[in-house]
């Protein structure tokens, strides 16, 4: 075991004896604790590293499944953030006001720390102490970096199956955590399921709110948010399956539907580490973003849903029709779009890292005629195209997507022309798996033998639970495709199913 190991050993034991802990600290000690009275039933999570800050969030609800439980009034929280895990050497301390307009969420922007490191925080209020959270740094904006690992995941519906990914996860040597959206799910109860919804599909801000609470109510989430700073980006479950930019699932009527979204974007803010830019503007959010890791690499994160046209064609699996071709049609919306190819054309770092939600490769599902998705980048087919093309013509260094969304693991090559085997490659997508939706899943299906045929620029395809560990160096990429063999009950084993790597330099997908 490393001097590391050991150490985050200690820690993970302590994080679950936190009130031991905190017993110990000399700086702030604990009163007698009600039971109930805890307003940190959430935990704590960090977020957006750069390399002298990060976002510290935690929300006070000591009632979390209804309303949260708090006096309808401002509540002061105190938090420090420490060289240790011990939470003896406090570098950094600092108060802020948990309001109930915002649910008595709390994110505090730290400044002025050292890149690359790690810290641990904690926060305090009246008499009682959060768990210790651990988060790190990003390393300077050109320091030379030889290694960066994190793990992505996505789509954990909650009455689904258990978290155990994140059990495994929070095993994980990683510097961050990247989440690529369906965090909770709108949808009401179901039967027969392993855990249950708090409620009938959720509409107005108290259910929005509601839900977030007791989807970060699970323990192997709170403890991955306590180990490892997060990036997140939302898919479409955090408001409404499949919506499209102001266009509901069922076509609801407009003002109705952006109030809604008003209420899921603002209980989505609350409940996440994300930075004051970040804050809902009416029923409008700034989520898109750039996060940068030496000079190894650069995250940027999109938001797929927000500005996008309808989906084509009538949505679900179809031939492409002459909707799907249309110039008018797009993803990214014209301000995102020219932002994010901004960006990559601006990058000086060796990977670009392109994170998101929707499957960007063009894969033909069909068994006679071609079939494509239409909420996926196939709908929008001119767009796509033109992303593309400005990787391959601008020479942007090593772009890799990251994508969740479709509860299975895929891996593809980014092509020119996906119609010809010989076209440049111009990067590789590693598509993550959900961490429970779709319920246990399986290793094999007999429709992903036709899509290899029918697609050779897919590699890999598998219907497992779980996440994808990636390792990157200035030399190679490396994804890990880590799956667990059932959710419905807890305490799945977790191996590697497959890797795959990616030489820098040189587009496209090898097997390890
Ligand atoms: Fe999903
Ligand atoms: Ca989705």
């Amino acid at each position: 075991m490393s001097g590391d190991e050991a150490l985050r050993r200690t820690f993970l034991a302590r994080t679950g004896q936190w009130l031991a802990l905190t017993l110990a600290s000399p700086s702030w000690t604990l009163a007698q604790q009600k039971p109930g009275d805890d307003p940190f039933t959430l935990g704590v999570a960090s977020g957006d590293p750069t390399p002298d800050g990060i976002v510290l969030w935690t929300r006070l609800a000591p009632d979390p499944l209804n309303g949260g439980g708090m006096p309808r009034a401002a509540v002061e929280v105190d938090w420090q953030v420490a060289a240790d895990e011990g939470m003896r050497r406090v570098i950094q301390r600092g108060r802020a006001t948990a309001t109930p307009d915002l649910a008595h969420a709390v994110h505090v922007e730290v400044s002025g720390l050292d890149p690359a490191r790690w810290y641990w925080y904690q926060f305090k209020t009246g008499s009682h102490l959060s768990p210790v959270g651990r988060t790190r740094t990003a390393p300077g904006a050109t320091n030379p970096l030889n290694r960066l690992s994190f793990a992505f995941a996505s789509c954990q519906h909650y009455e689904q199956g258990f978290y155990t990914a994140y059990q495994h996860m929070a095993e994980e040597d990683l510097d961050l955590v990247v989440h690529l959206g369906d965090y909770i799910y709108e949808g009401g109860i179901a039967r027969d399921r392993p855990r249950l919804h708090n409620g009938p599909e959720i509409m107005s801000l108290a259910d929005y709110r509601n839900r977030h609470a007791l989807y970060k109510t699970d323990a192997n989430m709170q403890r991955v948010h306590a180990l490892f700073p997060w990036i997140v980006t939302w898919d479409d479950h955090e408001l409404d399956n499949n919506y499209a930019a102001e266009i509901a699932e069922d076509n609801a009527p407009r003002e109705g539907f952006l109030e809604r979204r008003a209420n899921a974007y603002q209980a989505y803010y609350e409940h996440m580490p994300l930075r004051r830019t970040s804050m809902p503007q009416g029923s409008s959010m700034q989520l898109y973003r750039r996060l940068a890791f030496g000079d190894l690499a650069e995250f940027s994160v999109l938001d797929t849903r927000q500005y996008r046209t309808d989906q084509p064609c009538g949505d679900g699996n179809k031939p492409q029709c002459a909707e799907a071709l249309s110039p008018q049609g797009g993803v990214l919306g014209s301000e995102q779009e020219r932002w994010f190819l901004d960006g990559l054309q601006r990058s000086q770092r060796r990977w670009n890292i392109i994170a998101q939600q929707i499957l960007m490769a063009k894969i033909d599902r069909g068994s006679d005629e071609p079939l494509y998705s239409m909420d996926q980048w196939s709908g929008y087919e001119v767009a796509r195209n033109r992303i593309l093309r400005f990787l391959h013509e601008r020479k942007v260094a090593n772009p890799v997507v990251l994508t969740g969304d479709i509860h299975s693991n895929w891996a593809a090559d980014l092509k020119a022309d996906f119609a010809d085997p010989k076209s440049p490659t111009i990067g590789s997508e590693f598509v993550g798996t959900s961490i429970t939706s779709g319920g246990d899943g399986s290793d094999s299906n007999p429709q992903a033998a036709a899509a290899f045929s029918r697609n050779p620029h897919l590699h890999f395809y598998n219907a497992q639970r779980g996440y994808v560990r990636c390792a990157v160096t200035p030399e190679q990429w490396q994804s890990d495709y880590r799956v667990v063999d059932y959710v419905s009950k807890p305490g799945s084993p977790v191996k590697t199913r497959a890797s795959f790597v990616v030489e820098a330099g040189r587009p496209g997908i090898q097997k390890a």
